[in-house]
């Protein structure tokens, strides 16, 4: 068992950015409405995700570790998604079989909370401990029994940009979840979870970003596409201001880029590179769903419509403005 879940673990656990996803998304799922994300040296050596949702109950801390236990799985239909997507109910094993974890968690029912330790894949113990409601976890020496992939880290530095970011992207995608993210001691990142996209981007942005968006709300053929696109005098000479989600998901696409690029190209920008803030809701029938959750990547059933679709939204949004 120990075993499968190192070689497991070796599809969701890359890096220190890979822990931090499967540990806040869990936190998302438990209806946290903080999350902290605090790492030293990158995240290699520390990571601490704390979140204030529903816990675990102690008599099932044990379960949450092993492999395919979830507790999301609600109907047939949703097994056989959930299992073509190949890796539900792994995380915590995966993290689990690669690093030193300590996890402090209570319920609101439960009158002590608990703190678990495991290594390894390896339980260490499981004793009743004073906890705040909500679970804590501390992960520490990620890969120190699998010393091949600690090697593909990067210098911490690198990794904790990767944590920076990702952090980014889950905070711009739930305005309505306060995260915090510290790292060496220092505060980088801490939204208000008021519910407030233009906040969020306040927050993360600056002011100049955040005081020239354009609203959009736009619907055609099951795709919906909502979010800010800054005006064209904000534009940056790459890529990495394009931020969109897709059913929630960051994304990288280079269609999804072409169509909003395109649409600014009415307007005089200093680089051809906007910021936007964007989501797209986009119906089923629309996007292939075997891709790899961890991956950034998403088929469509139809590219042309998606890229039509979003010119459009785009397009639309800046010209109405009559800049
Ligand atoms: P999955 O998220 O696919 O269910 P995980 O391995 O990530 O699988 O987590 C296993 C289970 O542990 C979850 O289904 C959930 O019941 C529990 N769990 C994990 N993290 C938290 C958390 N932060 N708060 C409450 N429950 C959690
Ligand atoms: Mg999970």
């Amino acid at each position: 068992q120990i075993t499968i879940d190192k070689i497991a673990a070796g599809e969701v656990i890359e890096r220190p950015a890979s822990v931090v996803k499967e540990l806040a998304e869990n936190a998302i799922d438990a209806g946290a409405t903080a999350v902290t994300v605090e790492i030293k040296e990158g995240g290699i050596t520390f990571m601490r995700i704390a979140d204030n949702g529903i816990g675990i109950d102690k008599e099932d801390v044990r379960a949450a570790f092993l492999r395919h236990s979830t507790s999301k799985i609600r109907s047939a239909e949703d097994l056989a998604h959930i299992s073509s997507l190949g890796f539900r109910g792994e995380a915590l094993s995966s993290i689990a079989a690669v690093s030193q974890v300590e996890l402090l968690t209570k319920t609101k029912e439960a009158e002590f909370g608990v703190r678990y330790k495991i290594a390894g894949g390896k339980e260490e113990s499981l004793e009743d401990a004073g906890a705040p409601d909500g679970t804590t976890f501390l992960i520490r020496q990620l890969f120190y029994n699998t010393p091949a992939r600690r090697k593909f880290l990067k210098t911490a530095m690198t990794e904790a940009s990767h944590v920076g970011d990702l952090v980014t992207r889950l905070a711009l995608s739930h305005p309505e979840v306060s995260f915090r993210f510290i790292n060496n001691g220092q505060v980088k990142l801490h939204t208000s979870g008021n519910g407030n996209l233009k906040d969020v981007i306040y927050h993360i942005y600056g002011r100049e970003i955040a005081s020239n968006l354009i609203e959009v709300d736009f619907e055609r053929k099951g795709i919906h596409i909502t979010g800010y696109l800054g005006k064209p005098l904000i534009s940056r000479g790459n890529r990495n201001f394009e931020n969109y989600f897709v059913d929630g998901r960051y994304i990288k696409s280079s269609i999804i880029s072409k169509a909003i690029e395109d649409g600014y190209k009415d307007f005089t920008m200093q680089h051809k590179y906007p910021f936007v803030v964007l989501y797209l809701d986009v119906d089923t029938e629309h996007v292939d769903v075997n891709v790899h959750p961890t991956k950034m990547d998403v088929r469509f059933n139809n590219q042309q419509e998606i890229y039509n679709t979003l010119f459009a939204a785009v397009d639309d949004g800046l010209h109405e403005r009559e800049l």
